[in-house]
């Protein structure tokens, strides 16, 4: 329900949790994070219940911090509300972690094929078909960008998926179609959204992302594409409502 993506040098949990309160007006049942440490370790934690309960289940064990990260709540639609099915979730190796706001309507039979080619699931959600089929694409060995590329273009329905990889620090990559996802742009430091309150208590510059196109932020860089490669030409916009 509500996205957030950072890539800098500061606490992506401090701006993963900060936009996420931020979108809490959205409503939301769970709520989880993915991190890459600036180690080059991926760790989650995600949380069924208010996003107290993922704040606290942090304080209590905190997860190794860096300036990587992905931040989700989630309002159900496929599996009910409990911590397994809570976003992120992981490629077959674990080395991939997703997010995903939306439906994808044609889960079923995508995860039907997956079965068969013997991967297993951890949840109940349309959302880790995506996040199994970004790890099989990620192994032809051509970034996470075109992998990504490969697996939207089999998606039907609505998504905003975000993904990081633990080999590739400092890189997030994110699609759309028929759900939202908007740029921050920052000195030294990138954002995104599912909505500009997600970042602009960083940045009010913003650089809003059309249907079907896919976005790379790094601390210094921002590509939109279409699903198909092409680059996009984006246009920036200033956020002025006061948040
Ligand atoms: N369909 C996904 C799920 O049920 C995402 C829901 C959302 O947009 O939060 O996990």
């Amino acid at each position: 329900c509500g996205i957030v993506g950072y890539v800098g040098s500061n606490s992506s949990l401090e701006v993963l949790l900060g936009g996420l309160r931020r979108l809490e007006y959205r409503g939301y049942d769970s709520a989880g994070v993915a991190v890459v440490a600036d180690d080059g370790t991926l760790s989650t934690r995600k949380r069924a219940g208010k996003l107290a309960v993922l704040a606290d289940d942090l304080a209590a064990r905190p997860l190794a911090d860096g300036g990587t990260g992905i931040g989700h709540t989630r309002w159900a639609t496929h599996g009910g509300p409990t911590d397994g099915n809570a976003h992120p979730h992981l490629s077959a190796d674990g080395r991939i972690a997703l997010i995903h706001n939306g439906i994808i309507e044609n889960f079923a039979s995508l995860k039907q094929e997956l079965l068969d080619d013997g991967f297993t699931f951890d949840s109940e959600t349309d959302t880790e078909v995506a996040a199994k089929m970004l790890g099989r694409e990620y192994e032809q060995g051509d970034g996470l960008p075109a992998a990504l590329a490969r697996v939207v273009s089999r998606l039907e329905g609505a998504f905003t998926l975000l993904a990081l990889h633990q080999d590739e620090p400092g890189v997030v990559v994110g699609a759309r179609r028929n759900s939202p996802l908007v740029i921050g742009l920052g000195e030294g430091e990138n954002f995104l959204g599912s909505d500009v309150a997600a970042f602009v208590e960083h940045t009010r510059r913003a650089v809003a992302i059309g249907q079907d196109q896919i976005v790379v932020i790094t601390p210094d860089s921002v590509t939109v594409t279409d699903f198909d490669g092409a680059e996009v030409q984006a246009q920036e916009f200033e956020v002025s409502w006061d948040a």
